[in-house]
């Protein structure tokens, strides 16, 4: 079989740009299937390729453009991916994909591996929405099954008088899921990859602090984590990649609670609280992506000092000022601010957590508030 060397990406953004990032040097080329457009993150890699109605011409653009294909969100439409995958390899494969478009399918699939989660209902109606509060009780969390992230599609009820006004706002989104609210003690995500002969490799446990539902920063190693927290994850992780038979990275959010982990969803692809990895780890989650969707052979997933991912959300500090500490790494995405968008993300590492907090508090200074807030004195 002749070597292959173009990666067709489904998707122009951030996680798109990365990937392109860590392709380059290792001789590959990228092209993307953006149908917002040329102004994309992306752009900066490779040729934009897309519209917005999938027209056969821009499906074959893009189906000559590369010999493997991959996605960087999955919230695409299947039957585009199928039209891909009829002629040339796509991974993650279909079915990662289809499972992980779906919360209802997802939470049947950590049944089915004993991966523990919160208590669910699928919620239909009103009717089975009061049902599901007098069964899982309250506070509990109603989330749409499909298409939701940074917390969007979803509503917390604290009380029974908060019925209607949950149904009012997401009851249109039916089919959905409501869960138990779990009062976790923090977020952690378990990142893998697994490559086409079925071998794997998993990145340390990572804590995540959320802002107003987005990830504002994130800890690697996560502190104080046992080895049989880790080991569990690991667990978990694995039995999904090989259950999906997964090709590429994949990562599996969890909560930690005092009676263990629990999952709560998980992504086909490489993920915001991965992005520590490009230098904390000794091969990065956007390189080991590629490698395994171009049939190369993994790298290390150690990660050899404490490193923190900070994103820069809504404003971008003046660039000189993060740089000015000694180890920080600046990564902008090319991006017009707006309040919420994620426009980029600092890194860095130390010999120890206290010392990296010390970095991070040096690093809050520089950025807008609601953000240094979050950061733990
Ligand atoms: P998700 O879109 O499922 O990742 O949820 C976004 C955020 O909402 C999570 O990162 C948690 O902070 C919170 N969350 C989601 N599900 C639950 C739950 N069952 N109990 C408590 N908090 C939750």
């Amino acid at each position: 079989m002749s070597p292959r060397h173009h990666l067709g990406v489904f998707g122009g953004g951030q996680l798109g740009r990365m990937l392109g990032l860590a392709a380059a040097p290792l001789g590959l080329s990228c092209s993307f299937y953006e149908p917002s457009g040329a102004e994309c993150p992306a752009a900066l890699l490779g040729p934009i390729l897309g519209d917005q109605k999938h027209s056969p011409e821009a499906v074959h653009a893009f189906l000559d453009s590369a010999d493997v294909f991959t996605y960087e969100f999955e919230n695409i439409d299947v039957g585009l991916v199928e039209r891909i995958a009829r002629h040339k390899p796509v991974y993650p494969g279909l079915e990662s994909l289809r499972l992980t478009q779906n919360r209802l399918y997802e939470k049947s699939l950590f049944a089915e591996l004993s991966i523990p989660t919160a208590t669910w209902l699928a919620v239909n109606s009103l009717a089975e929405l009061k049902t599901a509060t007098s069964a899982l009780g309250l506070p509990l969390v109603l989330k749409t099954t499909t298409q939701g992230y940074d917390g969007k599609g979803q509503f917390i009820l604290r009380s029974t008088g908060d019925l209607m006004d949950a149904w009012q706002h997401l009851g249109t989104s039916s089919p959905l899921i409501a869960e138990q609210f779990i009062a976790f003690r923090r977020e952690m995500s378990i990142i893998a990859v697994r490559d086409q002969q079925g071998n794997t490799a998993t990145y340390p446990l990572t804590e995540n602090i959320h802002l107003k539902g987005i990830l504002s920063h994130s800890l690697t190693p996560a502190p104080e984590v046992t080895l049989s927290t880790q080991q569990t994850a690991n667990r978990y992780i694995d039995s999904l990649l090989t259950r999906l038979n997964h090709v590429g990275v994949l990562t599996l959010e969890l909560f930690e609670t005092d009676n263990g982990l629990l999952a709560n969803e998980m992504a086909p692809r490489v993920h915001n609280s991965g992005h520590w990895s490009i230098e904390g780890a000794l091969c990065s989650q956007f390189e080991n992506h590629v490698r395994a969707v171009l049939g190369l052979p993994l790298g290390a997933t150690s990660c050899p000092r404490p490193t923190a991912m900070i994103n820069l959300i809504g404003q971008i500090p003046e660039r000189a000022d993060i740089l000015s500490i000694p180890g920080a790494h600046l990564h902008l995405y090319g991006k017009s601010p707006r309040p919420g968008r994620k426009l980029g993300h600092i890194t860095l590492s130390a010999d120890s957590h206290a010392e990296l907090n010390q970095l991070m508090l040096d690093i809050a200074r520089h950025l807008p508030n609601p953000m240094a807030l979050s950061l733990r004195p």
